[in-house]
């Protein structure tokens, strides 16, 4: 996500906190779900939806890519930004940290937060006809892709919660109504310095790199099924439709974690640009057990995002067309 920084250039793009779980980490996840896919009814309409050689790992980065500059945009991703001007915000939720689950209409959700659009998604590829009308005026393809993004975009903890800090520097929780300002996903907290990389980032890139490195670049995906294999706890309760809801519950645990003994300091003010209100930045530090927890984590929620994602698409598409759910 990249919902409050400028980029200037395709290559600021390609670095740093500019794609969600990052394409590494977005790619394994389809790579994951294609396996828990393999021969069912399911893969065989995704697969028509998708253009030939492209799969899930490929659709799962489609979101992310369709944030870039105009002139790197296909038709198809400029036919979808025209009529979601607002797309960025589609990636992720605000929740205060301290709260223990997702209910919609609490500070930081909204009709557009990543848990609506995705069951907007559900909808469209459940509905019996491809017709854009939709909220987000979009066929089954692009909500495949879309779903496929998003899906990872809920595993990971800093899309889901964030915290808000008030004057003292300490976290509060504006649902008891305190007040303080928001950290944009993390994105305002800076590691060591205040041009250090934003927690955000972090989150989203380096602990991927990390657990590339700890289980092995060569078959990434593979390793993570491997080594985390599925677990009853991982599926869904009553209708796929109610799916994200709890999965936004579940990684709002985590993002409590993400906060665990971090301590904002060094606030400094950033002036209003084109894209931003005036607001405050701070430094932090990382305690030290932090960056292997973090991986561990992430390594978990990757693979149970792709076997999440296959869950959802099995029950969009069940084996038996008579066990479809009714629209
Ligand atoms: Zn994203």
């Amino acid at each position: 996500m990249f919902r409050n920084l400028v980029f200037a250039s395709f290559a600021a793009a390609t670095i740093g906190n500019a794609f969600g779980y990052g394409n590494a980490g977005h790619q394994a996840i389809g790579t994951v779900a294609e396996h828990y896919l393999d021969g069912t009814r399911a893969l065989t309409e995704v697969r028509k939806l998708l253009k030939p050689g492209e799969n899930l790992d490929r659709a799962a980065t489609w979101p992310d890519r369709a944030k870039l500059p105009d002139q790197y945009l296909t038709a198809e991703m400029k036919d979808f930004v025209a009529n979601n001007p607002d797309h960025h915000r589609y990636h992720y939720c605000d929740i205060p940290f301290q709260q223990s689950a997702y209910k919609d209409g609490i500070t930081g959700t909204d009709k557009r937060d990543i848990v609506h659009i995705l069951e907007i998604c559900i909808q469209v590829l459940q509905a019996p006809d491809d017709n854009r009308e939709n909220p987000l005026k979009i066929d089954k393809r692009v909500a495949l892709m879309l779903a496929a993004h998003l899906v990872g975009d809920l595993h990971q903890p800093l899309h889901v919660g964030c915290s808000y800090v008030d004057e003292k520097d300490e976290f509060v929780d504006p649902e008891t109504g305190a007040k303080g300002q928001q950290d944009a996903g993390a994105n305002y907290f800076h590691l060591k310095t205040r041009k250090g990389s934003p927690l955000h980032g972090y989150w989203d890139t380096q602990t991927v790199k990390s657990a590339r490195d700890h289980l092995g670049v060569e078959d990434f995906p593979g390793a993570l099924i491997k080594t985390y294999p599925s677990k009853p706890e991982w599926d869904g309760q009553g209708p796929v439709g109610t799916w994200p809801a709890q999965w936004a519950t579940e990684t709002l645990g985590l993002a409590k974690l993400c906060f665990k003994e971090i301590t904002p300091r060094d606030r400094f003010l950033v002036p209003k640009d084109d894209k931003h209100e005036e607001h405050f930045e701070w430094v932090i530090t990382l305690p030290p057990t932090y960056q292997d927890q973090s991986r561990d984590t992430v390594e978990v929620e990757l693979s149970k995002a792709g076997y999440r994602l296959a869950a959802l698409l099995k029950a969009v598409w069940p084996e038996k067309k008579e066990d479809a759910p009714k629209p």
